[in-house]
């Protein structure tokens, strides 16, 4: 087993593709908002693997969900009808206020699912002519990584020698309603496909109308409006759904007058509280019907491991109250992060919404000091990391107090301190 860090640096670096570039701590340990490195230092996660961990690190409600069902069932394939498949799809889409889901793995192959049904529905249910559906999606987006996905990035580094693209996307800049109509007015067009706040470009909070406009132009123009959650849903900005607007329910509301319902809703990350890879794509029957046997499908795709824990990690968001912890504690930290910009000139400014927030840091985009600060976070015992070269992104688990979270503030505020 591994001695030390520089152990497993050395081995992820022989004998692993470089296709990240980590910062420089081995994890061994989590629990709730720890982390624990390979030497036993103690440390505050302040990503939440790329919010995937909302519930906190080793849940142990999600743990035993996990354990209880791996010495029961775990892979059927969908070749037979399994005894847990239909409660979690009763369970989720009642949770979400969907007719159906169709569950995958991974983020990516929700959003391809999302893509596919979109594309299908405009050819048998609006009528556009085979291979001409088009889908509108928004600059500096982040979907993915498929060849499909980033063919319609705009950053250069996912994107440059993957190609031959592929073809049927308009890009609009984001937080344009005025750009989206005028998109909107090629009746080619199938879908608006946009995260309701841009989180790998640097968690871009739009204006507090964008999503309700946007998806009321796709409605007048019979286009789906697809909401890509994968990274805002499941409580991280203070509400269950980014789409929820400023309602803080539970899931279980009345829908508030904020929220706006997608026509397709993209779910991943945290839906499985970092346990085990779970994405679902949620959709009125309307839409749903259009895939039928053969046309879409995954052999992990629903496995009773993998819904046993959803099931469990969503009953944590709700029975822990973690929307509104995310409300409360983002406002605090919002506040806290506020200061340093007036006091320090190295902090340019704070955004964000819940416990989903970006400090951008006073230096050119191709700078180090944002890398440089995050290894000295590290250092005082808190893990961040950089989305681009000059914005670091703070995004705790959800289970964090108050206390804690002050306690992250007084870290961040002593190593801001030093640049
Ligand atoms: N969509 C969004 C908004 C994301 O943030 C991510 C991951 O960061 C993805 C899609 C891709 O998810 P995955 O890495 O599970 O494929």
């Amino acid at each position: 087993s591994i001695q030390s860090s520089q152990e497993a640096i050395a081995l992820e670096n022989k004998y692993g593709a470089h296709n990240y570039h980590p910062l420089p701590v081995v994890l061994s340990k989590g629990e709730g908002v720890y982390l624990w490195d390979v030497e036993g230092k103690k440390y505050y996660d302040f990503l939440s693997a790329y919010s995937a961990v909302n519930q906190g690190h080793c849940h142990p409600r999600i743990k035993d969900a996990l354990i209880d069902q791996a010495g029961t069932l775990t892979l059927t394939s969908r070749a037979f009808y399994n005894d847990v498949l239909g409660p979690f799809e009763k369970y989720l889409t009642e949770y979400f206020g969907f007719d159906k889901v169709l569950p995958m793995n991974t983020g990516a192959e929700g959003v391809e699912t999302a893509i596919k049904i979109a594309r299908k529905w405009g050819y048998e249910k609006k009528g556009i002519p085979e291979n001409e559906a088009k889908i509108i999606v928004a600059e500096n987006n982040f979907h993915g990584r498929t060849t499909t996905i980033i063919s319609f990035s705009n950053d250069e580094n996912a994107r440059k020698n993957f190609g031959p693209y592929t073809g049927g996307f308009v890009k609009v800049p984001y937080d344009d309603v005025d750009a989206l109509e005028e998109a909107l007015k090629d009746p080619a067009v199938v879908a608006f496909l946009v995260e309701p706040i841009q989180g790998e470009a640097g968690v871009y909070v739009p204006s507090e109308d964008f999503i309700v406009k946007s998806k009321a132009a796709c409605e007048n123009a019979n286009v789906l409006f697809i909401a890509d959650e994968i990274q805002t849903g499941i409580a991280r900005t203070g509400s269950l759904l980014a789409v929820c607007g400023n309602c803080s329910c539970e899931g279980h509301c009345e829908r508030g007058s904020t929220y706006t319902k997608p026509d397709m809703l993209i779910l991943g990350k945290a839906i499985s509280g970092g346990f085990y890879p779970v994405s679902a794509v949620l959709a009125d029957d309307h839409i749903m019907e259009v895939i039928k046997p053969g046309q879409h499908g995954s052999t992990f795709g629903g496995n009773p491991l993998g819904t046993k824990v959803a099931m469990a990690a969503l009953e944590v968001v709700r029975d822990e109250k973690l929307a509104q912890n995310a409300r409360r504690l983002g406002e605090i930290f919002r506040e806290r992060m506020e200061k340093l910009v007036e006091k320090y000139p190295i902090v340019k400014l704070v955004r964000g919404k819940g416990l989903l927030n970006a400090v951008v840091i006073n230096d050119s985009e191709d700078s180090s000091t944002a890398w440089d600060i995050c290894v000295a976070l590290k250092e005082n015992g808190l893990l961040a990391k950089p989305t681009h070269g000059n914005i670091i992104r703070f995004a705790p688990p959800l289970v964090m107090t108050e206390d804690q979270l002050h306690e992250c503030c007084d870290i961040i505020e002593k190593t801001i301190k030093n640049f």
